[in-house]
């Protein structure tokens, strides 16, 4: 057996702590008519810091909203873990870029973390029409990035990211 006391492994992410925390942003969001199905609807989103930067297709990812789920036998330990380290099981996990977050101002914040909001939408079936579940409650999914909705956010925001056109380039082309 390998001596396992180094816990160094384990530190790739970080919880959001203090007047940076992403759920007081949140909270503010989601008060606004495109995002109340947040409240009303119960959606509970946990917020992660990324500590290590992650580049997909060349780009610094500096934040993704995902669906809290894993593939295979553990599956159900992973979402035992999840709820213990939450205390409730999250329908959604942020993770955004632990440096770019700290360093960011308020409005770039907000900018990118109203970005990731807009990931989320009630699911649609194959025949156009919205999903819901056996008790009538809406389901909820991740969408990639469409125009319009990024047209919303560049509409509010202007040009918020550093390197707008390559984004631009990657969302048209999902
Ligand atoms: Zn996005």
């Amino acid at each position: 057996m390998t001596d396992n006391t180094d816990l160094e492994f384990l530190t790739a992410y970080n919880v959001p702590e203090g007047d940076a925390h992403p759920a007081i942003i949140f909270e503010r969001l989601i008060d606004l008519p495109e995002h109340q199905h947040f409240r009303d609807d119960g959606i509970a989103v946990e917020f992660l810091y990324r500590i290590a930067p992650k580049i997909k297709a060349g780009k610094q990812q500096l934040g993704m909203m995902a669906l809290p789920t894993v593939q295979g036998q553990f599956k159900d330990l992973f979402e035992q873990l999840l709820c213990q380290f939450f205390g409730r099981m999250p329908h959604f996990l942020c993770i955004l870029d632990q440096e770019f977050w700290l360093a960011a101002d308020q409005v770039t914040r907000e900018a990118l973390l109203e970005h990731e909001l807009c990931h989320v939408r009630q699911e649609v079936t194959k025949t156009g029409e919205l999903r819901f579940d056996q008790d009538g409650n809406p389901v909820y999914g991740i969408v990639g990035h469409d125009i319009e909705e990024f047209n919303y956010i560049v509409r509010k925001y202007g040009a918020w990211q550093p390197d707008i056109a390559a984004f631009i380039s990657a969302a048209s082309g999902e």
